[in-house]
């Protein structure tokens, strides 16, 4: 097997990694550490977790321990698609070039230009940095690029799905021809080839297997879900998550929370935090102070839960997470992988539990397609053998089929009342399950706008976006008719015959608006 004293990397770096605790080289790091250190090309097909950073790290250490950067000229630039990567790229710099006098820069997006452009003014080895953000300092002529002799891309893969590769190739352009390319991506995506093909002189190519996706210490499981009512689909949803939380008890000590869209990360975090559990958002909107403080907690063991957005998460690495949940089937069987490798780190057990609905079922089948094999189906902690449709209120489906105009009505005059002061207290104060239950059967969400624009605007959902579209418009007809009937409000049965009645309404109309005032 290969040892880290085969590579021809300097002293200081072999004592760095004694001291990090490694034994060996990893695949990534015995195929890509050599030709980086001959100054080739390296075309690293790996994904996180494979040990790929101290891949290009390590060697550009070493590489770099000789000579001294120039004021505004980076010697090494290192791209990566998020804050979190960077920050997490520029750690890894900070243990393994301990013993070397290097210095390196931050740039990303959430942080004063003033304290980069300090930073860069004096000269710096590596800078490491988010496409955007470097262009900014570009543009505002604060950096110069002429003296790069090495440039990293990492997770390029993410950076075509983030559409960073015009940025990229923009940035390749800036730099001399002559520089060393160092270039890792989870797949090989046509547009990837495309850029490796263009940019990359003859490189080394590395491509590790895929991270092991059947890690042995990680439990799997996926609870089929079906809500009662599209309608209730999301408070059922964030129900269902609860309990399968609550079923882990105290096995879970910490937990990160997968959401596929930015808005449900806030929405599940938010509901979780109204139901009493330690939760807090992560995501690409949120400002950098915010999400360093929420990581930092995450870390540190002060929060428990953390909700993410695949993004935000990419790479990170938090070495004791007990749980992952899935609370959508990732769109992208890859980064099921990537979710559930934040869990079972570093030779402890894991858990990775997902909630898949029905939409999602495609999904799940390119997710098994891909780690091929089947993830074992969850009963629902709820209680019942058939998970979605117990959460399922039998009656209101019912009531569905059978009694549209009666929940058409009741729908309309929602909208006009004004929340019961009830609820809304439920609401603010979100305890017990007793309450829990009461608030959900009374509010089909605690946030119902919200959730139903995030759904309509879902790419993969057509259907439901119809269904909205053809409830709002039932729902706006009923409103303009009500409108009609001068704020008489509520019953629609009458439809039409009732516009134009004006003061002449039939007695029978007037006792159905008792518990209204008739203006
Ligand atoms: P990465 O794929 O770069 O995100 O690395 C994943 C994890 O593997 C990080 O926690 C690294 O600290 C760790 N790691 C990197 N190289 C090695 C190695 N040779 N032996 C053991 N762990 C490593």
């Amino acid at each position: 097997m290969t040892k880290f004293s085969d590579l021809k990397l300097s002293p200081k770096v072999l004592k760095a990694i004694d001291e990090a605790g490694y034994e060996s080289p990893t695949p990534i790091q015995a195929g890509a550490i050599p030709p980086a250190l001959e100054g080739r090309d390296v075309l690293g097909i790996a994904q996180t977790g494979t040990g790929k950073t101290a891949s290009f790290t390590l060697p550009m250490i070493t590489m770099l321990a000789r000579g001294r950067a120039r004021a505004r000229m980076p010697r090494s630039l290192v791209l990566c698609p998020t804050r979190e990567l960077a920050a997490q790229v520029a750690e890894n710099f900070d243990t393994y070039a301990k013993h070397v006098k290097l210095t390196k820069a931050l740039l990303i997006g959430g942080v004063s230009f003033k304290e980069q452009d300090t930073a860069i003014d004096k000269g710096v080895d590596v800078l490491i940095a988010t496409p955007g953000r470097l262009l900014d300092h570009f543009e505002r002529g604060k950096l110069i690029l002429n003296d790069v002799k090495i440039m990293v891309v990492d997770e390029a893969d993410r950076m075509l799905d983030m559409g960073f590769i015009p940025d990229i190739e923009r940035i390749f352009g800036l730099t001399p021809f002559t520089r060393q390319t160092l270039f890792f991506s989870a797949t090989m995506a046509p547009e990837i080839e495309r850029i490796t093909n263009t940019f990359l002189s003859n490189p080394e190519r590395i491509e590790v297997a895929r991270q092991a996706t059947t890690n042995k210490n990680i439990t799997q499981g996926v609870l089929m879900f079906k809500a009662s009512r599209k309608d209730r689909e999301a408070t059922e949803k964030r129900k269902v998550l609860r309990a399968l939380i609550d079923a882990e008890g105290d096995k879970c000590t910490n937990a990160i929370i997968f959401c596929n869209r930015k808005m449900d990360v806030d929405t599940v975090a938010k509901s979780l935090k109204k139901y009493g559990y330690d939760a807090a958002p992560i995501h690409g909107d949120l400002d950098q102070s915010q999400r360093t403080k929420t990581l930092d907690g995450f870390r540190a063991g002060d929060l428990r839960f953390l909700v993410a957005s695949d993004v935000a998460a990419r790479g990170l690495d938090v070495p004791a997470v007990s749980h992952v949940f899935n609370f959508d089937v990732p769109s992208h069987a890859e980064d099921y992988v990537h979710r559930i490798g934040r869990t079972g780190r570093a030779g402890r057990d894991g858990a990775a539990i997902m909630i898949c609905s029905p939409r999602d079922e495609k999904n799940l089948a390119d997710v098994e397609g891909l780690v091929q094999h089947e993830i074992p189906r969850l009963d629902n902690p709820l209680g019942g053998s058939k998970p979605s449709e117990e959460v399922a209120a039998k009656p209101a489906d019912a009531a569905e089929k059978t009694e549209k105009p009666k929940r058409t009505r009741s729908r309309s005059r929602k909208s006009d009342d004004a929340p019961k002061p009830a609820e809304t207290k439920a609401d603010a104060q979100a305890e017990a399950p007793k309450a829990e239950a009461s608030v959900e059967a009374k509010q089909p969400d605690d946030k119902p706008k919200s959730d139903s624009r995030s759904r309509s605007r879902s790419r993969d959902d057509n259907k439901q976006r119809d269904d909205h579209k053809q409830q709002n418009e039932k729902r706006d007809n009923n409103r303009s008719r009500n409108d009609n009937r001068g704020g008489r409000g509520g019953n629609d049965r009458g439809g039409n015959q009732v516009v134009g009645l004006g003061d002449h309404t039939p007695e029978f109309i007037e006792l159905s608006f008792e518990d209204r005032p008739s203006n």
